[in-house]
């Protein structure tokens, strides 16, 4: 077993999650593995599940897919209890740890305590080394295991006392559920930067990253967590709490541009819907003189539907996604994630043979899936290329929890538009502007007012203070989930 030392000597962030939660079901095991499999997309490299049923904790933490680690009815019968919460996680390089894998456990002198959490700690490792001097043994190497320890550290007041004491000390991004003495708690950082939403199933309270997860177990929306509220849910009363200093609300704009899944709500806003008026946007800033809109499945869809309607030009799906791939950007190695477009898309080529081709997707982060895709509709006979980015240029790492490169990797960190359009070998590219995808979600422009999302991916400005990164002395590089190889 080689456990890394030095915890930022990888070239990735990884933590994308959903998670999920629900008390006074009689089927919590179940309604949680449904949720997760809804939340898949935010995370497929494994998935865990603790329930409680008053007395004992129960828990299955598996690599892969939610399908294949929860179908079977001896894995949901043994979660036995009327409470449970779940999450699916994604990292991006090394080996996954199954210790690793959420939702955490931890026994205290108040019971048993389990938490899952979707966003990053940008004060963990900081942290950490704080706790380790003080005698603290990490059984995993997440960010999330420092709040454990801090609620260990302080052993004041109720279990929801030390928690919130707990989530004072630590700076980043958070959604967190967690299972104690009968509660299901959930839990969103001031700033808000990744999305917690409730519902209400019958007699049960969900919580869960997106309201895609509440429809598949047929729950109703009820509202979003808010940001800086911690909420407690007994089974019968719902507790809300807002225990920490109010800060402008910072929500994650890529969450809208790429991340969750269309047919979810968030923050009052369809995101199928404003992908689409993105589209929109883009048409209007960047026409082109073309034949046909064609979408880079899946992500690039609703902005290219937008695009079309806006631009009048017939809309094709001129290039065919095989779905039984994963994202390209998951494979971990560049040969790999080159193979891995290839095997992912294909030219519908008799749309495309001999027309001015407008392609449109979401982003380019390293500008494999650009070029690839460039290059095969060529090969198919297009006569020209325009490509529409329904964001702006990704220039910046995000360390609030969406996977992206150290910024040298990024494409449009290192380039101009002019340069990329060379790269990807386009005729010509063109993003949204900041305005326009500020329009686009219903704002007159950035900051029109106090400002509202954390679009830091595009901008490089950071609500939340990055202390790992500031102090310490591995530059450049913020995980914390450092483990390349771990024999389980
Ligand atoms: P690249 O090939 O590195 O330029 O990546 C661009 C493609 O990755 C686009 O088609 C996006 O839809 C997709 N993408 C962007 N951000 C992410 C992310 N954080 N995780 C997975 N895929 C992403």
């Amino acid at each position: 077993m080689t456990l890394q030392t030095n915890p930022f000597d990888d070239d990735k962030l990884r933590e994308e999650c959903g998670v999920f939660g629900i008390i006074k079901s009689d089927s919590a095991a179940a309604m949680t593995a449904l949720g997760l499999h809804a939340l898949q997309h935010r995370g497929q490299e494994a998935a865990g599940i603790v329930s409680f049923d008053g007395e004992h904790f129960r828990s299955h933490h598996a690599l892969g897919h939610v399908g294949e680690s929860y179908s079977s009815e001896t894995v949901i019968s043994r979660l036995v209890g009327s409470a449970a919460i779940g999450h699916v996680r994604y990292s991006t390089t090394g080996e996954t740890a199954l210790r690793n894998v959420h939702p955490l456990f931890a026994d205290f002198d108040f019971g048993g305590f389990s938490i899952a959490h979707n966003g990053n700690l940008t004060n963990a490792y900081t942290l950490h080394k704080q706790l380790v001097k003080r005698g603290c043994l990490f059984r995993s190497t997440t960010d999330t295991e420092v709040i454990i320890h801090l609620m260990a550290v302080n052993n004041k007041g109720t279990v929801i006392d030390r928690f919130i004491e707990a989530l004072k000390q630590v700076e980043g991004a958070y959604s967190l559920v967690a299972l104690v003495n009968n509660m299901l708690i959930g839990a969103r950082d001031p700033w808000g930067i990744r999305p917690l939403v409730l519902g209400r199933l019958g007699e049960a309270w969900v919580l869960a990253s997106e309201t895609c997860a509440l429809d598949i177990i047929g729950a109703a929306f009820v509202r979003d967590i808010e940001p800086g509220e911690v909420v407690i849910l007994d089974g019968k009363n719902l507790q809300s709490l807002k225990p920490f200093n109010k800060v402008p609300r910072r929500f994650c704009i890529f969450e809208y541009i790429y991340f969750a899944r269309p047919d979810s709500m968030l923050e009052g806003h369809s995101v199928y819907e404003t992908r689409k008026q993105i589209g929109v946007e883009l048409a209007k800033e960047a026409p082109a003189n073309a034949d046909i809109v064609v979408p880079v499945p899946d992500s690039g869809l609703p902005a290219a539907i937008g695009y079309a309607q806006q631009s009048k030009l017939p809309f094709d799906l001129g290039i065919i996604r095989n779905h039984y791939v994963g994202r390209t950007f998951i494979q971990p190695t560049d040969r790999i994630r080159h193979l891995g477009v290839k095997l992912k898309h294909n030219a519908n080529r008799r749309f495309i043979e001999g027309k001015r081709v407008v392609l449109v997707d979401d982003s380019i982060v390293r500008g494999t899936t650009s070029t690839k895709i460039v290059e095969m509709v060529r090969a198919a006979g297009a006569r020209e290329v325009h490509m529409r980015i329904s964001s702006p240029p990704t220039k910046h790492s995000c360390f609030y929890g969406i996977d992206t490169p150290q910024k040298e990797k990024l494409l449009a960190h290192n380039y101009t538009v002019e340069k990329m359009t060379r790269f990807i070998g386009a005729d010509s590219l063109a993003y949204i502007s900041m305005d326009g995808l500020y329009r686009a979600l219903g704002e007159a422009k950035r900051h029109a007012g106090t400002p509202q999302y954390c679009d830091a991916c595009f901008s490089g400005d950071y609500p939340i203070t990055l202390t790992d990164l500031d102090t310490n002395e591995i530059q450049g590089q913020l995980s914390f989930l450092k483990i390349k190889k771990v024999g389980e």
